[in-house]
């Protein structure tokens, strides 16, 4: 019998998700709790252009979704997400 190199895990500095190194350092700049957080929808800007006929003659801008998960009313729901990342694993 041979003891097989599992790969070592990383654990979020934000949350308590772990996984895998390559995952973690993608993860991390997206994490919900990190404070300096990357959104790749809006790039930060906190709201997302709606172009409505893709020329950019006629849009409005929304509140981005992803960034309103900050709110705190959204946290729990985070958190249950998390946790079914997690126990999933
Ligand atoms: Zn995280
Ligand atoms: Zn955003």
């Amino acid at each position: 019998m041979k003891a097989v190199r599992t790969q070592q895990k990383y654990k979020c500095d934000f949350c308590k998700r772990r996984s895998i190194k390559s995952a973690m350092e993608r993860h991390e700049k997206v994490c919900y709790r990190n404070p300096n957080r990357f959104c790749g929808l809006c790039e930060n800007k906190g709201f997302v252009r709606i172009d409505i006929n893709n020329d950019g003659s006629l849009g409005y801008d929304e509140p981005c979704h992803y960034c309103s998960k900050f709110d705190p009313k959204m946290k729990k729901a985070i958190e249950k997400y998390e946790e079914s990342i997690i126990s999933n694993n």
